[in-house]
């Protein structure tokens, strides 16, 4: 039976943070009232058309899914598991932000089944998380992990930023080395990027944020790779670490360029070889769902040669890279006959590797995957 993976975006965070470009607004009770049976309608409207499909993964976030309700969180989930078909080891996250949850709302959402947790820590600096606007402080951190475990989540995830301003690689490794203690199960750190209509972009445009310089940035990366991999927690995407058996099964599926359908506001799907996304604003999802059932805003067919770029794109993030075998199965075509000309330089330059079923990036391609990636959706 063909696995998909189930997304599921409450849109709502007690302050909107300086770098983030997410779907995010803030809290709002009156809304997010409504915005439960919405959700709950969205469930009911696509439950039929994906009868067949085997559920593999579950992942609320966010925005800060934490934020609603215990007995709401237990409702949503109680309706996916009422109306779709999930596999009996269903992989089910929750994002959880620190200052948010309180021991017993930990206990209730993992009664309610879910087997996954990942915190958005980001830093365990004052002065850092001062700058990204987080809500959290240092001693909350150490609380809610704790109370995480204790509520039984034995599969948690640490989310982790580096290269902030004024950040240096010996304050990261500090990070790191505090994060470890902690003995999470599945570590993300990712390098902070400014994007576009945030509050950041406004003041890097004005001078008055600035990133450390690359060759920092990089040397954060290595040592990243360096200190987690010594302490058994493996890098298997570029941002992405686990213990063995520990990788996030829902984010695997993303870089598998497998299907899941996205619920809430905002929300992506990739259903049939067709990709759609819902409107973005909560208010208009919510009259759109109560109106028609769903609120799919614009749908995307791939071309056969985008859906092949963007197979290879995602694959490329993973440390394994891409079966080539699975890739000309999906596709029914020569892999080195659509990108022959594409890899004998990357070979030369040493950026990738190559055998008989594999393509991957090489330790040096790692720090230029960016560029690399861009090579094949030309
Ligand atoms: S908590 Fe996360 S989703 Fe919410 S505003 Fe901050 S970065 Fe965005």
């Amino acid at each position: 039976m063909p696995t998909l993976g189930i997304y599921l975006h409450i849109p709502y965070c007690l302050h909107k943070c300086g770098y983030c470009d997410f779907n995010s607004h803030p809290e709002n009770r009156e809304e997010s009232e409504v915005y439960v049976p919405a959700l709950l309608s969205e469930i009911d409207y696509y439950a039929p058309r994906l009868a067949g499909k085997m559920v593999s993964t579950v992942f609320f976030g966010g925005g800060t899914p934490t934020l609603l309700p215990p007995a709401s969180l237990d409702i949503i989930l109680g309706s996916v598991k009422n109306h779709f078909n999930l596999s009996s080891d269903c992989e089910i996250t929750i994002e959880a932000n620190p200052a948010t949850v309180e021991r017993e709302t930990l206990e209730q959402i993992r009664s309610s089944g879910f087997n996954r947790i990942s915190i958005g820590v980001q830093s365990f600096d004052a002065e850092e998380l001062k700058l990204l606007e987080r809500v959290h402080n240092e001693e909350e951190i150490h609380t809610t992990i704790g109370r995480a475990r204790l509520a039984g989540f034995d599969n948690l995830s640490l989310d982790l930023m580096f290269g902030l301003p004024g950040q240096s690689p010996v304050k990261w490794k500090s990070h790191l080395r505090q994060a470890l203690e902690k003995k999470p199960d599945h570590i993300s750190a990712y390098s902070l990027t400014i994007e576009p209509a945030t509050s950041f972009f406004k003041l890097q445009e004005r001078g008055l944020l600035q990133l450390p310089p690359e060759e920092i940035q990089l040397e954060m990366f290595q040592d990243t790779i360096e200190i987690l991999q010594s302490a058994g927690c493996q890098q298997y995407e570029i941002s992405n670490y686990a213990q063995p058996g520990f990788e996030s099964r829902h984010n695997l599926n993303y870089w598998d360029n497998g299907e899941y359908l996205g619920l809430g506001a905002g929300a992506s799907s990739y259903l049939n070889g067709e990709r759609f996304k819902n409107t973005l604003l909560p208010s208009r999802y919510i009259r759109e769902v109560q109106t028609q059932g769903s609120a799919v805003e614009s749908t995307e067919t791939l071309a056969p040669l985008n859906a092949m770029g963007e197979t290879i794109m995602l694959g490329l993030r993973r440390l394994n890279g891409i079966a080539i075998e699975d890739f000309e199965n999906r596709f029914q075509i020569s892999f080195k006959n659509v990108y022959g000309k594409v890899i004998d330089p990357l070979l030369n330059e040493g950026l990738i590797t190559l055998n008989q079923n594999h393509m991957a990036l090489s330790r040096k391609g790692l720090n230029l995957a960016d560029s690399v990636i861009l090579k094949f959706m030309a």
